[in-house]
């Protein structure tokens, strides 16, 4: 029976990719050896970071401007607590939308000063606040472009002189962006990227080297960058896969050819949403995730009949976050197109 995978993270990846992934694991592009046993320092694996560095910065449109890429461990998580302890010289600016700023706000308050400069927290994180403002003298400003749990998304970043840092785990390399506001930007690979186990980081070096503490050495960012990511063995494999999925983005047309795509999706199951009686959208309109669709039914007794429906029709990866409740529809780059117009029928049939 076809599954119709709508996992929030680790999540779908596309069929090609899967079987390219398998072949590596026997004979990676005709070299003879598995992906698996071959050295971190061998010529191959050495082209496949490199590659998928340079692609990185390509697609983003970083290259020649100052920026390296890292593919590190630790997940999103770590990086919560790295970008504090390599940034934070006394205080730091952070805007809370989520589960995910929430948890990142938490590790910062390790290294210093934390401003919250607004929350959403009021209303369960279903908005995504505008009306703030940040301080000229923090270290750094933090925000979480893409909020997984709540189905919320930041459109409109703000210009600083402090470097902004951003979590976008679930909604790198969705859309057009000007990359260049950034100063570091952080995603665990398992959304957009590939397999859980490797987290990109693309920074701005200049931003490094302006606080005193000792930094132990796994978990300064200058030990990776000297090292070119390869300071000690790195994911080998969801490196590789990661590679696959960025060849194919450039393949597809980049960022604007997916951002297209990602919109249609998007906007076609916001349509059905707001069309049928028996649903309706968590989150403020303006606010709306093109990646993370949560939402609930109107009739909440129909709660059994519902889940029932969907998974016997093939459908996984649709319950809520436990913090939220309702349903989740995520419509990642590789979500096709066909699958977001079954699951629409199936809210229709409903
Ligand atoms: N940030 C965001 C926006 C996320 O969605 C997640 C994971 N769902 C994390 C951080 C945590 O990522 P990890 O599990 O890689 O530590």
């Amino acid at each position: 029976m076809k599954k119709y995978n709508f996992y929030a993270g680790p999540s779908i990846l596309p069929a090609e990719i899967l079987n390219e992934a398998a072949k590596a694991v026997q004979n990676l592009e005709g070299t003879g050896l598995s992906i698996l046993e071959i050295s971190h320092r061998s010529p191959a694996f050495t082209a496949i970071i490199q590659e998928a560095q340079e692609l990185v910065l390509e697609l983003t449109g970083l290259q020649g401007k100052g920026y390296k890429v890292l593919f590190l461990q630790g997940g999103a998580s770590l990086q919560f607590l790295m970008v504090a302890q390599n940034l934070m010289r006394t205080k730091a600016a952070y805007l809370n939308t989520g589960r995910w700023s929430s948890s990142a706000i938490q590790e910062a308050q390790l290294f210093g000063e934390v401003i919250e400069v607004a929350s959403s927290a009021d209303k369960n994180f279903t908005y995504i606040p505008t009306d703030y403002s940040i301080a000229e003298d923090i270290d750094y400003f933090h925000c979480t472009s893409n909020n997984t749990v709540a189905g919320t998304q930041i459109k409109e970043f703000p210009t600083l002189q402090a470097p902004l840092v951003c979590d976008m785990s679930s909604d790198l390399f969705s859309r057009m962006l000007d990359y260049s506001k950034f100063g570091l930007i952080y995603a665990g690979a398992q959304k957009n990227l590939g397999p859980a186990g490797t987290t990109l980081v693309i920074i701005k070096e200049s931003i490094l080297g302006k606080v005193n503490r000792q930094i132990p050495t796994m978990l300064d960012y200058k030990t990776h960058l000297a090292k070119k990511s390869v300071f000690n063995t790195p994911s080998v494999y969801a490196i590789y896969v990661s590679l696959l999925t960025l060849r194919a983005l450039k393949e597809q047309g980049g960022m604007a050819a997916i951002e297209k795509k990602n919109k249609k999706k998007a906007t076609l199951f916001y349509q059905a949403l707001d069309a049928l009686p028996a649903f309706e959208g968590i989150v403020e309109a303006a606010a709306r995730s093109l990646m993370n669709i949560t939402f609930k039914l109107t009739d909440s007794s129909r709660q059994e009949e519902f889940d029932n429906t969907w998974q016997k029709a093939g459908f996984v990866g649709l319950k809520g976050h436990r913090s939220v409740g309702g349903y989740r529809a995520s419509l990642y780059n590789a979500q096709p197109l066909e699958n977001v117009e079954r699951l629409i029928d199936l809210l229709n049939k409903f």
